[in-house]
């Protein structure tokens, strides 16, 4: 039996002539937080839209849990199954408050009461009970963040692959939500952990895997790879080129 809840292989996929995602393997093991980092453009939003199937694999394989998913199972599928994800910039439903927010996710497959009694949950689970009735359009950056992530807990996650989470966040933010990621964690959620701030990756990551235009440069335990001379130059590269632009 496996200890990976995720495992990707080969997975490739081109947009017009640019090769966005080439050969990308790597697992996500049970339990794990696994850093995916390397600079802007060189494929790590698009290789969590191949995982969750918004955009569609030129070729490769996801297996989850031990088996193939076929690539006839789309976004909403592989979500109720627990592959969630959240995004570079959240898209909370801004004329609601943050309890309607998770409630209306949480609705949609239980009673009522059920909802009701999961959004409370969660509420609590996120600390956010003392914003329940704030718009969300008004939460300031880090609780929108984390309601985000509240709204995936109404699918009893297995995964959350997080895109860019500490974005925008001054350095108590950042520390706040790290323990929050954590916190996720330590109740069995694993966790893609999508980041530029290093400081951010080293402190938070079991092991992290390194893009570079498209490609898996290396992985291993965060104090090795972070220190290795070519993973320092795709860094520099992606600078002097211009790809830092925000991704
Ligand atoms: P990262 O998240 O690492 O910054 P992305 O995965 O967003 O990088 O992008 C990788 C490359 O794929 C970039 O060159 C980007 O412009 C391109 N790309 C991503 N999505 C699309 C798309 N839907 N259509 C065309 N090109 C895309
Ligand atoms: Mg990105």
């Amino acid at each position: 039996m496996s200890d990976a809840i995720l495992e990707v292989k080969h997975l490739a996929i081109s947009f017009g002539g640019i090769k966005a995602v080439q050969d990308v393997s790597f697992e996500i093991k049970k339990g794990e937080i696994l850093g995916l980092i390397g600079p802007n453009g060189c494929g790590k939003s698009t290789t969590v839209n191949l995982i969750t199937n918004t955009c569609k694999l030129d070729k490769g394989e996801v297996i989850y849990d031990g088996k193939l998913i076929p690539v006839s199972v789309g976004i909403t599928e592989r979500a109720k199954m627990g592959i969630t994800r959240t995004f570079q910039t959240p898209k909370p439903f801004g004329n609601l408050n943050v309890y309607d927010n998770i409630f209306s996710i949480a609705l949609q497959n239980r009673t009522y009461a059920e909802a009701r009694q999961k959004t409370e949950e969660i509420l609590e689970r996120m600390e956010l009970t003392p914003l329940a009735y704030m718009l969300s359009s008004k939460l300031p950056i880090e609780k929108r963040k984390w309601m985000d992530m509240a709204r995936l807990l109404t699918l009893d996650p297995k995964i959350i692959m997080m895109d860019e989470v500490m974005g925008g966040l001054n350095p108590s933010e950042m520390e706040s939500s790290l323990q929050m990621v954590r916190k996720l964690n330590s109740e069995g959620i694993s966790i893609l952990f999508i980041e530029h701030v290093m400081k951010a990756v080293a402190s938070l990551c079991h092991r992290v895997v390194v893009m570079n235009e498209g490609r898996v440069l290396c992985e291993g335990v965060p104090q090795e790879v972070l220190k290795r001379q070519d993973v320092i130059e795709a860094y520099l590269g992606g600078a002097a080129n211009g790809k830092h632009a925000k991704g």
